[in-house]
């Protein structure tokens, strides 16, 4: 296990906080506050514009910024928008993309690479197992069906933590000639997401997912993708130059980035993968797939409580969700809330398809990052077993 809990703050200001809402968003540890702090402060300036010694500097950092989370993702710096996060960077692709007529998604979708495609030309959606898992399989038959411009998949389901096969859906996408869009907004921490790794032509990713700030994310995409995308939105810092009857954009990535940029975001987020990084994605991997794994071994045995997903824990990371009988999951998540200062999060998790089809109501939500270790799933199912036993009685 790893042993992180006092690199955060969280747990200094609210020492019994039992925080299991990581897949909502992440706690920060000290380093990401300090850089942002410096960043509000010491550092303080515009960057991209001007040429005194501080927007130089600061302009200098976020570059470097922009390299470590390439680095991260395994592509070159150029092959990093930045966004607004996941949602930002998966819109950006559907209303970049000119001649974007055909797109297959998934019911298991999260609402942010749901609705952005239900306004494309032809928007398919590929079924899921009973466990949430889709297949290679089916989206070779949907696509000899009909071909399609672009898949676009998560790589964990925000609600039931399963793996997609997204290697083998990323070939059978590529061999029918589409484009695969991976949302790595439950994933880019854990699991490798590096384009020639995952096959991903385009990833989608949160800052505040991996142990950053909020308001910044990342589409990242090989420059081919890249390619094929106009920018959305207009503004300064996105050209070389303009006249009255020509503008000349910058090159990829500044061109999709108009406006000022989130600077303190950007340079918090560099922070927390630098931080990331000193822990060990495979660490993290494994302390998170050992705690997945009790959750599920000790929420399946308590009486009235329905543990969702994937029988097999190989497939599903950092989350578990269920259902406790008799309990509406925001009673219940009020309950632990009230009871045990355990944090976790109840509903549809912004996947509504996703429950219909799999016949649930809202959910509880549990989710684990390197900060999590048992006692917290132990104090956690202490209360959910009062309440199964109180509807029980
Ligand atoms: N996709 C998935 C799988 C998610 O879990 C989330 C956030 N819950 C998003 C997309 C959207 O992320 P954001 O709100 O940070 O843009």
């Amino acid at each position: 296990m790893l042993s992180v809990r006092d690199d955060f703050l969280a747990f200094t200001c609210d020492p019994t906080l039992v925080y299991l809402d990581s897949a909502a968003t992440t706690l920060k540890p000290r380093c990401v506050v300090d850089e942002v702090s410096w960043c509000l402060t010491e550092g303080a300036s515009a960057i991209y514009r001007g040429v005194h010694r501080r927007g130089v500097e600061l302009t200098a950092r976020f570059d470097d910024a922009r390299a470590t989370i390439a680095r991260w993702f395994g592509v070159a710096d150029d092959e990093v928008v930045i966004t607004t996060g996941a949602t930002g960077a998966i819109n950006l692709v559907r209303n970049g993309w000119p001649d974007l007529n055909s797109v297959v998604t998934t019911i298991v979708e999260h609402h942010s690479n749901l609705l952005p495609w239900t306004n494309v030309q032809s928007c398919r959606t590929l079924p899921c197992d009973p466990c949430g898992r889709v297949s290679a399989e089916d989206l070779d038959k949907e696509l000899l069906s009909a071909p399609a411009d672009l898949v676009a998949v998560s790589h964990v389901s925000n609600v039931l933590g399963v793996i997609q096969p997204v290697s083998e859906l990323a070939e059978v996408a590529h061999r029918h000639g589409a484009l695969l869009l991976l949302d790595a907004a439950q994933s880019a921490s854990h699991l490798p997401v590096e384009p020639n790794l995952c096959g991903a032509d385009f990833i989608a990713c949160s800052g505040h997912k991996m142990l950053g700030p909020s308001g910044v994310g990342a589409l990242v995409a090989t420059s081919e993708a890249l390619a094929r995308l106009k920018p959305i939105s207009w503004g300064g810092g996105m050209v070389e130059s303009v006249s009255p009857d020509d503008v000349r954009l910058q090159p990829a990535p500044r061109r999709f980035e108009a406006g000022t940029p989130p600077v303190e975001s950007v340079l918090g987020w560099a922070t927390a993968l630098d931080y990331l990084e000193s822990i060990g994605r495979e660490n993290l991997t494994e302390h998170t797939r050992a705690l997945t794994l009790a959750a599920i071994k000790r929420f399946s045995g308590v009486r009235g409580v329905r543990v969702h997903g994937p029988a097999d824990v190989e497939e599903q990371l950092g989350i578990v969700s269920l259902s406790v009988d008799g309990w509406e999951s925001h009673a219940a998540a009020r309950v632990l809330s009230q009871r045990g200062n355990i944090c976790v999060r109840s509903g549809f998790h912004c996947a509504e398809p996703l429950h219909q089809r799999l016949g649930l109501r809202p959910t509880l939500r549990l989710s684990f990052q390197a900060y999590n270790d048992h006692s917290d799933i132990e104090k956690a199912c202490a209360v959910i077993e009062q309440l199964a036993q109180t509807q029980i009685g």
